[in-house]
């Protein structure tokens, strides 16, 4: 793996980034009239643009030091810059392994990048031989590996990544939004021995903090630094960082809600299995059940009707619906519509 420098764009090596008023002078008390903000109130004050206490926080709870941590406005706003720093417009190019997370894909668009879409196997799992004619192209920056990947539910094979970050002279991006629904070991122990990998997670999951979009990317302090470079200054709000911290100050509420859903995961899977209406309920290490069904029209649209919303898959694998795992009397209202259908 060659110097990280080289991998980033021109115009963001040369890029003198935005200034702001608390980047010079970033004390908690004082009389502030630096930042052109109104003096009365409490949400008044712009909020630390690097998020210092919550990434304190984030370190003790993930176990990696600060300067590996950065934040972004969930972790659409982390895939967006990956491309800013990386690629090229219109020369660069990304690679993903499909079906997968939809977001990979459009941001490439918006920055003017091909993707290079090479299809998963039939166990969902990446085709080595297939990405590896790839690997040694020249314009290939950037290769996403979403595990466990979404729509799909499994965990991507360990030495099958690891095989793909140690061949690949580019930056590789692994995803792990679904994470702490897993059993199986997270990629983050792999971070100090290649610097050119990027580990996703997210406040919106397991965390339970959608609303607040807040993700995380974790790798070394130099690609951090080119996060940080071009970031909007004020990406976190104060509302979502102290959301965060409260979040992991009660890390045994989430812990217990995870393992709650991971119960419900199995429980609604076995229902399903016994549905006239199922064909395969795909393993899932992840807290959404992926389910090869007759027919996935008729039974995402009546579902609809029922004021139960769940996600027709099969415009990317036939007849597929996949359904977030709920909460107890939520996943009880799905059944008994599921066993009223008669297909
Ligand atoms: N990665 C994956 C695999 C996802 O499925 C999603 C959202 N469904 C995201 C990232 C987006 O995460 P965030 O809310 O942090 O932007």
């Amino acid at each position: 793996m060659g110097d990280i420098k080289k991998l980033v764009r021109e115009n963001i090596l040369k890029l003198t980034p935005y200034s702001c008023a608390r980047d010079e002078f970033n004390g908690t008390s004082g009389v502030f009239m630096d930042a052109n903000e109104n003096p009365f109130g409490s949400l008044n004050r712009y909020p630390d643009p690097y998020q210092k206490e919550v990434k304190s926080v984030i370190a003790r709870f993930r176990g990696i030091a600060e300067e590996n941590i950065f934040l972004g406005n969930g972790s659409d706003e982390i895939i967006d810059l990956c491309f800013r720093i990386f690629c090229n417009p219109g020369i660069d190019k990304a690679m993903t392994f499909t079906p997968t997370y939809g977001m990979y894909e459009v941001s490439a668009s918006v920055n003017d990048v091909k993707v290079i879409k090479i299809p998963l196997n039939d166990n969902f799992q990446i085709d080595i031989g297939k990405a590896e004619t790839f690997l040694a192209d020249k314009n290939l920056k950037l290769i996403f590996i979403c595990s466990p990947n979404n729509p799909t539910g499994n965990s991507m094979d360990y030495a099958d990544v690891e095989h793909i970050i140690s061949e690949f002279n580019g930056i590789v991006v692994i995803d792990e939004a679904y994470i702490d629904f897993s059993e199986k070991p997270s990629f983050m122990k792999l971070l100090s021995k290649y610097p050119n990998l990027i580990i996703m997670q997210t406040f919106s999951k397991a965390l339970g903090l959608a609303a607040a979009r807040i993700g995380m990317a974790f790798s070394n302090p130099e690609i951090i630094h080119y996060f940080n470079k071009v970031k909007p200054p004020y990406n976190i709000s104060t509302i979502n960082q102290k959301a965060a911290l409260r979040k992991l100050e009660n890390q045994e509420e989430y812990q217990s809600q995870v393992v709650l859903i991971k119960a419900e995961r199995e429980r609604l899977a076995g229902i399903l299995k016994s549905l006239n209406i199922t064909e395969t309920v795909y393993p899932s290490d992840a807290n959404f059940l992926l389910v090869k069904v007759k027919n996935a029209d008729y039974i995402y649209n009546t579902l609809i009707d029922k004021n139960i919303i769940i996600r027709n898959r099969s415009s990317v694998i036939e007849n597929c619906v996949r359904i977030t795992v709920g909460s107890p009397d939520e996943n009880k209202k799905l059944i008994n519509a599921l066993k009223s259908f008669q297909i």
